[in-house]
């Protein structure tokens, strides 16, 4: 299923969020074969934000998702390409670097992290105990194993979505549990997913634990209105839940990081391996605000540059 993309790229950006797409309108102005690999327009902080009206430049209100998408365009515009894919891994130490999706491989030169600081910050009991044992985070890696088999995804934004109506192949039943009153996800997602047969989409309703002892055989969920806790059976469980913890899974411990989970960096952005680099709501003395994503990507696109080429002078538009 991983099938390798046959270009080497001179730069992959894993996250299209503000910082991932101002870097990408940098690497790819300066010529760079740049690829964006993102898992969903509104799985970050700024794609899930609904109003935003500080951005210099940008006047009035715009969605978080209308600014994610027009930072994309204008890097496309400059010859980036951008992919829907969920990043599971990467191997830094190769040469050329590797960048593994869900469902292809990815060969580059130079990777800037931009993944954002979504990531969960808790577990439910039963999750750690049974991942790889019906617990799972990646429909595209692990669906195939549930062939005619009733399973359950837990979120309710675009990935989670999509993982779903990905999963619908397989599963013979998807239980939805979506732990805000709506989904957060866009329309043609949502009614594609409301109208499958096979889905049954549980609204206002919170994971409490996931049940089994060798295996996932149900989780147990509560209502919020009712309050009333149930058991569904299920013989599978994915989660896309989201929080406040930087995400860096995929990364496997290869980078160092904080306390807090942070990756460290140097003042451009580099992390202590040299090509590898950081941006945005990754890093922990990082204000948690969109100028400074972008900001900080543009940092990284230039230091970038000056890797792949060898130079120690940085280039820049105007100089
Ligand atoms: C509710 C809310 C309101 C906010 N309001 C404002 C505001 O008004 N003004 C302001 O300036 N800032 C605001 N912020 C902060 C701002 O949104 C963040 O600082 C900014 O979005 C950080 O940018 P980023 O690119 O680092 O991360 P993100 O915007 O989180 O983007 C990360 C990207 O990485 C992708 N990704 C994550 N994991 C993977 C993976 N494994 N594989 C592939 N892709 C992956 C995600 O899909 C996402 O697109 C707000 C944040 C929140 C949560």
């Amino acid at each position: 299923m991983n099938e390798a993309d046959a270009e080497i790229y001179d730069v992959v950006i894993i996250g299209g969020g503000p910082a991932g797409a101002s870097a990408a309108i940098y690497t790819a102005r300066a010529d760079l074969r740049t690829l964006v690999i993102d898992k969903g327009l509104t799985a970050g902080a700024l794609g899930i934000t609904s109003k935003i009206s500080n951005y210099p430049g940008v006047p009035g209100t715009v969605s978080g998702a209308e600014l994610v998408g027009i930072m994309r365009q204008q890097a496309e515009s400059f010859g980036a390409t951008f992919t829907t894919e969920r990043v599971v891994g990467v191997d830094i130490n190769a040469n050329p670097r590797v960048v593994m999706g869900g469902t292809r491989t990815f060969q580059t030169r130079a990777i800037i992290l931009a993944t954002g600081s979504m990531g969960r910050t808790s577990t439910v009991p039963g999750e750690e105990k049974l991942l790889g044992r019906g617990v799972s985070y990646c429909a595209t890696c692990d669906g195939a194993f549930f062939r005619n088999r009733p399973v359950a995804v837990v979120g309710g934004n675009d990935e989670a979505l999509e993982e779903t109506l990905f999963l619908s192949k397989f599963a013979s039943h998807i239980t939805l549990i979506v732990p805000t009153p709506e989904m957060k996800a866009q329309p043609h997602v949502r009614d594609e997913v409301i109208a499958h047969p096979a889905i049954d989409v549980r609204t206002g309703t919170r994971l409490k634990a996931v049940e089994g002892d060798k295996q996932v055989t149900g989780v147990r969920v509560q209502s919020r209105e009712s309050k009333e806790d149930e058991v569904i059976p299920v013989e599978g469980v994915f989660v896309f839940l989201q929080g406040a913890r930087p995400i860096t899974d995929y990364l496997m411990g290869q980078l160092e990081t904080t306390d807090d989970g942070c990756l460290k960096v140097d003042r451009q952005m580099q992390t202590s391996v040299p090509g590898i680099f950081a941006v945005g709501d990754l890093l922990c003395s990082h204000i948690k605000q969109a100028v400074i994503a972008a900001s900080d990507g543009v940092i990284a696109a230039i230091a970038a540059d000056r890797y792949i080429h060898g130079r120690k002078q940085i280039k820049t538009d105007w100089s």
